[in-house]
């Protein structure tokens, strides 16, 4: 199965120089809402798959083309379609989005990863607590000043290190494909067992945001709600959280080192109330624990590691990184690759919103596109 996310992100719109949903092309590149993530990806396939037809290339089984329209978080993902339609799926293999083919500004293409595992998404809910009164006649304890300060320290903290056997791999390559320092501070942070060297590998690696995320459980803050009328302090004010966990991550340890972190008996940490999302979660944090590393000795890992190092003399390595594709617990092993080649710069800024758009080159995935198809 080849399955490409066809929705995006939301927009600002009045911070978009073009109309983010136009598509618009110039200079030969494409600019627009989701251009790299995904529709890129979504030309590549539906090529692929309309070249095997064209060409009659004999199969042993169908391969399924799904442009999923939910990628991340929605009620109608991959992992309902699969829960309501395995029989129809039953794939061996899935191809999504994920992982890098990163390119030096020569070029060159340093590496490939791709995901075999994901990342889970997880929303917990910081909720602070004081007395609903009349503004005219302020109490100490305000819920929304006791809540900028559980925010405050949340936004100096930072979660260590937690390297699966797949990320250990992925920084392993980076220190084989970097210059120094970083190549150290890579192989540090894969292997060394002194804290002081993990430490300072970390400061100098996280200055990257992606490769920062991969290493550990991250913490976003998404939302802000408290207070309903100018002349009245609210009993309480909530800010939902959303973490990007490792692999392994139970979320009652989570839950609990984030209220240390607090550390104000006024400030709840939990899960979403039932009826904003908390069935859910917990529906999405038990397929999560089912669901095992897609393995890199399957023939499709190794038909793209072979691709790849005819068409870039790349290594390939596997890595993990967001939730994309989530199949049953026995459903197919599932590999994420990124089908255009990218570099650094330009991978960190997936979903961002600035002033400039966000474009991707049209024409290196018409030449590439053959190395993530097995034949
Ligand atoms: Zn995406």
């Amino acid at each position: 199965m080849l399955a490409p996310h066809g929705d995006t992100v939301g927009v600002e719109r009045e911070k978009w120089s073009v109309d983010p949903f136009a598509g618009l092309v110039k200079n030969g590149y494409v600019y627009g809402r989701g251009a790299i993530d995904f529709k890129g990806g979504i030309a590549v396939f539906t090529q692929a798959v309309m070249e095997l037809g064209e060409h009659k290339v004999p199969l042993k089984r169908d391969i399924i083309l799904l442009i999923e329209a939910d990628e991340e978080g929605g009620q109608y993902n991959t992992s309902w379609l699969a829960d309501s339609n395995w029989s129809k799926i039953g794939c061996e293999f899935a191809l999504n989005e994920g992982g890098w083919t990163m390119k030096l500004p020569d070029g060159k293409v340093r590496y490939i990863s791709i995901s075999t595992a994901d990342k889970s998404s997880v929303t917990l809910v910081v909720t602070a607590h004081g007395t609903s009164t009349h503004s005219s006649m302020p109490r100490p304890d305000n819920a929304i000043f006791r809540l900028a300060n559980a925010l405050e320290k949340i936004s100096r903290y930072d979660t260590k290190p937690e390297l699966t056997d797949s990320t250990k791999q992925f920084y392993l390559t980076l220190a084989k494909t970097s210059e120094p320092p970083m190549s150290t501070y890579f192989y540090n942070l894969a292997r060394s067992k002194h804290p002081a060297l993990v430490k300072q590998a970390d400061d100098e690696i996280s200055k990257n945001v992606l490769l920062h995320a991969i290493m550990r459980n991250t913490i976003a803050s998404v939302f802000l709600q408290a207070g309903f009328r100018g002349n009245v302090i609210p009993g309480s004010a909530v800010a939902p959280l959303n973490f990007r966990t490792v692999p392994g991550t139970k979320p009652e340890e989570l839950i609990a080192e984030i209220k240390q972190v607090i550390n104000d008996p006024q400030v709840d940490v939990g899960p979403p109330p039932a009826n904003a999302g908390g069935a859910m979660l917990a529906k999405y944090m038990k397929l999560m624990q089912g669901i095992e590393e897609s393995p890199p000795s399957t023939k499709l890992y190794q038909a793209q590691e072979k691709n790849a190092d005819s068409l870039w003399s790349a290594p390939v390595t596997p890595t993990c990184f967001k939730p994309e594709l989530m199949l049953s617990p026995d459903g197919a092993a599932v590999f994420l690759c990124t089908v255009c080649t990218l570099t650094q710069s330009r991978t960190t800024i997936l979903h961002e919103c600035m002033a400039t758009t966000r474009r991707c080159r049209w024409s290196p995935w018409k030449q590439e596109r053959s190395g993530f198809i097995t034949r």
